[in-house]
C-alpha cells in the first residue's frame, strides 16, 4: 500500500491544510465535479480542516446521480421484454426510475444481470444468440472509451444481438452551465481526475480564459484533493486564473489519444438531459448513425419519455453548489439512501448521500 500511503499521510494532509490557513485572506467558494472526489472529501472531513472562508460545494460528478429519470424507464421498459437479457453495472439496478428500479424489474421476472464491464455483456450475447443482450452504459468520459470498444467489437464480429443503452454525459458543459448561472457562487473548480486522464486537459483551457475561474485537475485521494484546493487558493489569492494539473501520475495534457479515437469513431456529440438539473447543449454522447443497429433505443424504438422529478427535491440547487444538502426539508427524513427522492442520493458517490453517510450529524 506504499503508493496509496503517501496520498493518505495524516502529516503531508495537515501541512497542506496549514498552507492553505497561511495563503487565505478571503471567501472562496470551490466545486469538483467528480463524484469520487466528493466521497474523498466527506469521508475523510477534509472541509473541516481548510478555514472558514474557504467553502467546498460538489457539482455534478456523479454519473449514476446524474442519469434522467425517463432513461431508467426507458431501461425498465426494455428489461421487461420476454427475450432481453438486460445487463448494467450493479450500481445502476437501484436508481429508481419514475415508478421502480431494475431490482424490482428483476424480482418480477426480468432477465436482468450485474456485469463488470461492457465485454462481459459481449461475452453473453455470444454465448446466448437466442437472447437480445443489451448494455446499460452510463457515465461521464472515463467509461465511453471502454462502451465505444465493445460497440465497435460487437459490429466486428457481425453481432446482431447485442445493444447499448447509452448514456454518456460530458463535464466541461456541466461546468460551463454553473459558470453561466447569474446566481453562480463557484470560484475555482477541482478538475475530474479520471475524466482528464482519458481527455486530458486542453479543454478547460477555454472555461478559464471566458470566465476567469481557475481549475486544478485533481486525484482522488485526500492529500491529492488537498494539494489541488492550496493550488486553486494560491491561484485566486494572487489573482491568477490557470488550468493545473496536480494529478499529473495519472493525467496528461493531451490525454489517452487512442482513447479518444475510439470514442469518436461510435459515439457523437448530443443534447443530453441531466437529471436534476434539466437539459443542457452538447453535454452528452450518442452513438453514430453507422452504429444505430447497436442503439437500443433505436432497436427497440423506446419513444422518448417525459417525467417529472419529486417537487421537494432540490438537487438542481445543490448540484449547482447553491445551496448545501442539509437545506432541503426532505434530506434525512423523507430522503436517504434506501429511499432517494432524487438523483445526488442515489449513489454513495452523489452530494446528498455523502453529507448522510458521513456529515448527518454535522
Ligand atoms: S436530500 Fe434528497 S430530496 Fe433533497 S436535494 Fe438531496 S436528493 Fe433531492
Amino acid at each position: 500500500m506504499r503508493y496509496v500511503d503517501e496520498y493518505r499521510d495524516p502529516q503531508i494532509a495537515h501541512a497542506l491544510a496549514d498552507k492553505v490557513h497561511r495563503i487565505n485572506t478571503r471567501p472562496w467558494v470551490l466545486m469538483e465535479v467528480c463524484g469520487g472526489q466528493t466521497h474523498t472529501l466527506m469521508r475523510y472531513g477534509i472541509g473541516d480542516l481548510l478555514p472558514k472562508n474557504v467553502e467546498l460545494v460538489h457539482g455534478p460528478g456523479c454519473p449514476v446521480c446524474v442519469t434522467p429519470l425517463e432513461l431508467i424507464d426507458q431501461a425498465l421498459h426494455i428489461a421487461a421484454l420476454p427475450d432481453v437479457t438486460f445487463t448494467s453495472y450493479g450500481d445502476m439496478l437501484r436508481v429508481p426510475g419514475s415508478h421502480a428500479d431494475l431490482f424490482a424489474a428483476r424480482a418480477e421476472g426480468a432477465d436482468v444481470r450485474i456485469v463488470y464491464s461492457p465485454m462481459d455483456a459481449l461475452k453473453i450475447a455470444r454465448e446466448h444468440p437466442e437472447r437480445r443482450v443489451v448494455f446499460f452504459g452510463v457515465g461521464f468520459e472515463t467509461t465511453a472509451p471502454a462502451n465505444a470498444m465493445a460497440v465497435f467489437q460487437a459490429r466486428r464480429e457481425g453481432l446482431t444481438n447485442f445493444s447499448m443503452l447509452a448514456s454518456h454525459v460530458l463535464v466541461p458543459p456541466a461546468m460551463r452551465l454553473i459558470l453561466e448561472s447569474p446566481v453562480n457562487r463557484v470560484q475555482g473548480f477541482i478538475g475530474p481526475g479520471h475524466v482528464c486522464t482519458i481527455m486530458g486537459f486542453s479543454e478547460y483551457q477555454k472555461l478559464v480564459e471566458e470566465f476567469h475561474v481557475p481549475i486544478v485537475v485533481g486525484g482522488f485521494e485526500p492529500v491529492d484533493l488537498l494539494e489541488a484546493i492550496s493550488m486553486l487558493v494560491a491561484q485566486l489569492e494572487e489573482g491568477r486564473a490557470e488550468v493545473e494539473n496536480q494529478y499529473s501520475r495519472s493525467v496528461e495534457f493531451a490525454g489517452n489519444l487512442p482513447a479518444q479515437q475510439i470514442m469518436r469513431e461510435v459515439f457523437e456529440v448530443a443534447d443530453r438531459k441531466w437529471r436534476g438539473i434539466g437539459e443542457i447543449p452538447n453535454s452528452g454522447l450518442r452513438l453514430r448513425d453507422e452504429f444505430a443497429d447497436y442503439d437500443a433505443e433505436r432497436v427497440f424504438g423506446v419513444a422518448p419519455l417525459s417525467v417529472e422529478e419529486p417537487r421537494e427535491c432540490i438537487s438542481a440547487l445543490v448540484l449547482q453548489g447553491i445551496k448545501k444538502p442539509i437545506e432541503c426539508e426532505a434530506f434525512g427524513t423523507r430522503c436517504n439512501p434506501m429511499n432517494p427522492l432524487g438523483a445526488p442520493m442515489v449513489s454513495s458517490e452523489g452530494a446528498c448521500a455523502a453529507w448522510y453517510q458521513y456529515k448527518r450529524y454535522a
